[in-house]
Formats: C-alpha cells, structure tokens, sequence
C-alpha cells in the first residue's frame, strides 16, 4: 500500500506531537469528550492533522452525545479509506486518511441516529484540524 504522503516513522514522530502520534500513527483512541472539536458547531473544514488533506465538513457534523466528533459523511468519498477492525473483540470498520494513512477513527451504521446515511463517522478531534470558514 502506497500513500501520496510517505514519511519515515521518525519523521512522524518529529512532526507531530507524542499524543497526535499516538491516535493518528498507532490508532489510538482520545478519551471521550475531551476532545477539541468534540462540541464544536463553527462553519468550516476538518483537514487532517498529519498531512492536511481536507476530509470532513462541518455540514456534515452532528451531535451524536457519543463524546467525540461526529459526521454522517466523509467531505468526499475518496478522502479517506476504510480497514476492517477486530481488535477489542469487536468487528469495526477503521476510518484512515487516504492521503497518509493516518488513523482518523471508526464508522458504524445503522444506529438509528437520523441523518441522511444513518452512518456515523466516529473520529477523534486530535486527528482533524479545523479550518473556519472565512
Ligand atoms: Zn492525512
């Protein structure tokens, strides 16, 4: 597998901080709701935080009270892709950013949440960095 953004563990290591490395190069999870953009409702576009492709819109954002950030769809289809998860004996679906590979968070769908996908794209806040619409 070969992403646009290729860098050197230790180059990660040196960009971002040891909790960004954590969640995005070791798929991590933040701890709910501590998360920076956890309840955040400003107009804008969520960029990845290691290589800043533009990945999730705050149009799509919803309040889910699940304790991290929430979008029923990825900003385009092709922003991010999807790996299948069964580590905590759980069958998840991993969210990764398709420009670097970055650990982003998880989807789950069908919860019943009304949206227009009934998806829910679970991300942690310390992986995006919002841009404010101007
Ligand atoms: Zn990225």
């Amino acid at each position: 597998m070969s992403y646009e953004v290729e860098k050197s563990d230790a180059e990660w290591r040196a960009e971002l901080s040891p909790e960004e490395y954590h969640v995005l190069r070791e798929a991590g999870t933040e701890r709910p709701f501590v998360g920076e953009y956890t309840d955040t409702r400003t107009v804008g576009v969520y960029s990845c935080r290691a290589c800043g492709a533009e990945l999730f819109s705050s149009e799509t954002k919803f309040d889910s009270h699940c304790g991290w950030p929430s979008y029923y769809a990825p900003l385009a289809g092709d922003s991010v892709e999807y790996l299948e998860d069964s580590t905590l004996g759980m069958r998840r679906v991993e969210v990764r950013c398709k420009s670097c590979g970055s650990h982003l968070g998880h989807v789950f769908e069908g919860e019943g949440y009304g949206t227009p996908t009934d998806q829910r794209y679970c991300i942690n806040s310390i992986s995006l960095r919002l841009k404010p619409a101007e």
